[in-house]
């Protein structure tokens, strides 16, 4: 049985995504209750584990009202546990949750906050990221600096391609604009911003792509490419110094 994951629009411009497999169901973030109950209800499914990817509002806000209906097993970040809903279990670099298919592996990516944790399902293969890897974008870097979220960021890049990456927010139109200031002359950038609008026109989700695709038009991950050096007057600069470049272009775009 492959994995089912179900993508759900939550507040503004949240996602909370199901994964259902055979050891089980777990939610990934829970900005609020309503629509994740909805969700749960209409397929017969119960919460067996909620996994916190970190501790802003709009990813904890249903962790009780969940808890309460499912008694599910509630797990985030042991950095940040102090600023989360109390944890059942404390997570760190490498831990794994659950087994067979519904194995997950814990990967830290400060720098959005200073205890993000992505989940790595490889048997999605799927990786679910919230605000530090995004669709053609990136998380703002809040806690940590541009450094650390390089850092992050190649550890993501790292998982095999195929690796669909689920993010947390739907910004994906509002990135598209700054990514063709960054690499106008990318054909697959303006063939994914064209897609990226067809998608919203029609009310889908745009914050769900490959890995292979983020890495050949986000920006974010594309800094140690010598022609986009070059356009920042950045040619011998080191890759974490223009990513950062690039971080703060977009905080001002
Ligand atoms: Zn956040
Ligand atoms: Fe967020």
């Amino acid at each position: 049985m492959a994995l089912d994951i179900v993508t759900i629009p939550c507040l503004k411009d949240n996602y909370a995504y199901l994964v259902k497999g055979a050891g089980g169901c777990c939610l990934i973030d829970a900005p609020e209750a309503g629509p994740i109950l909805a969700t749960l209800k209409s397929r017969g499914w119960r919460l067996d584990t909620l996994l916190i990817t970190h501790h802003h509002h709009d990813h904890v806000g249903g962790v009780e009202a969940l808890r309460a209906a499912y008694g599910c097993t509630v797990m985030g970040p042991q950095a940040e546990a102090d600023k989360l809903p109390p944890l059942d279990r404390a997570l760190q670099e490498r831990d794994t949750i659950g087994e067979g298919e519904m194995l997950a592996e814990v990967i830290e990516v400060p720098g959005h906050t200073l205890g993000h944790v992505a989940f790595h399902f490889p048997a999605g293969p799927a990786v679910f990221t919230a605000d530090s890897l995004m669709a053609l974008g990136c998380g703002r870097v809040f806690e940590g600096t541009p450094e650390m979220m390089w850092e992050s960021l190649s550890k993501l890049t790292a998982l095999p391609p195929e690796t669909v990456v689920y993010s947390g927010h739907d910004y994906t139109l509002a990135n598209a604009k700054f990514a063709r200031t960054i690499e106008p002359g990318n054909a697959e950038l303006i063939a994914r911003i064209d897609r990226t609008v067809s998608m919203r026109v029609r009310k889908l989700p745009t914050a769900q792509a490959p890995l292979s695709e983020e890495l050949a038009t986000n920006p974010f991950l594309r800094a140690g490419q010598p022609h986009i050096k070059q356009a920042l007057g950045m040619a011998d600069a080191p890759d974490a110094e223009v990513f950062a470049e690039i971080r703060a272009r977009k905080d001002r775009f």
